[in-house]
């Protein structure tokens, strides 16, 4: 079982490559009766401007929209939903399929799942809400799937590049405090991430890679400037 577990989500971290979003990237698969049906990744919807590319605003102002809200005005189609769009656009039945994502489905995404009759999840990351009342919800709905919604970890080969979000807005919140990694580099946070942006508990982890690459740091140059590179805005996250 772990062996097909870790085939498909294999196939997901690769199409998780494709994802163009500010925020995480997430890649997920529709298996039916051990076939791909569809796959999806995260962005903007075709012909958009890539959410890289500033093409979403909600992506773009994190500090405006925090985490895990304004989903309703994020143009990024979620990996998941892009999977069941696609099997709709092709006339695929996904009836009776079990997802293999590589971040914790969302709200959105697990009613979509629900509602197109996915019969269970297999998730790489963990996400959890952080509002209490609505992670009790949250998890009420995901005990809905018939074949449960189960964690399959996995090493990630881009973990850091898939879960990385970016710095926080320079005042942080009382009592959080502001990743030393993220203000320095600009580009990763210890903060928890969101799915596609969900929020997932492992952050210290983002910490080290960033680390252990060497990136120069900041500081060290007089010349460079403060903030992020130029390869378009801040990352943030959907
Ligand atoms: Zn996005
Ligand atoms: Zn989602």
């Amino acid at each position: 079982m772990s062996k097909t577990h870790s085939y498909y989500m294999g196939i997901a971290i690769a199409v998780r490559k494709n994802a163009n979003c500010l925020g995480r990237k997430v890649g997920a698969v529709l298996v039916k009766e051990n076939r791909i049906v569809a796959t999806g990744y995260n962005g903007t919807p075709e012909g958009v401007p890539n959410c890289v590319d500033g093409g979403c605003v909600r992506c773009r102002k994190r500090d405006h929209y925090r985490s895990s809200a304004g989903y309703d005005v994020c143009i990024c189609v979620h990996a998941e939903q892009n999977a069941v769009i696609t099997a709709a656009r092709f006339g695929i039945s996904v009836e009776g399929a079990t997802a293999y994502t590589t971040m914790r489905p969302c709200f959105d995404c697990t009613k979509t799942l629900l509602q197109a009759k996915i019969r269970g999840i297999v998730y790489l990351h963990n996400w959890t809400h952080p509002d209490p009342d609505l992670a009790d919800q949250y998890e009420l709905l995901q005990a809905r799937f018939p074949e449960k919604v189960q964690q399959f970890e996995m090493p990630d080969p881009d973990f850091e590049w898939a879960n990385a979000i970016p710095a926080p807005p320079p005042s942080p919140l009382p009592g959080r405090k502001p990743s030393r990694t993220g203000i320095r580099t600009g580009l990763h946070t210890a903060l928890p991430p969101e799915p596609e942006s969900p929020e997932s508990p492992e952050s210290p982890e983002s910490l080290k890679p960033a680390q252990a690459r060497g990136r120069p740091k900041r500081r060290q140059s007089r010349t460079s400037r403060p903030q992020p590179r130029k390869t378009g805005p801040a990352r943030k996250q959907p």
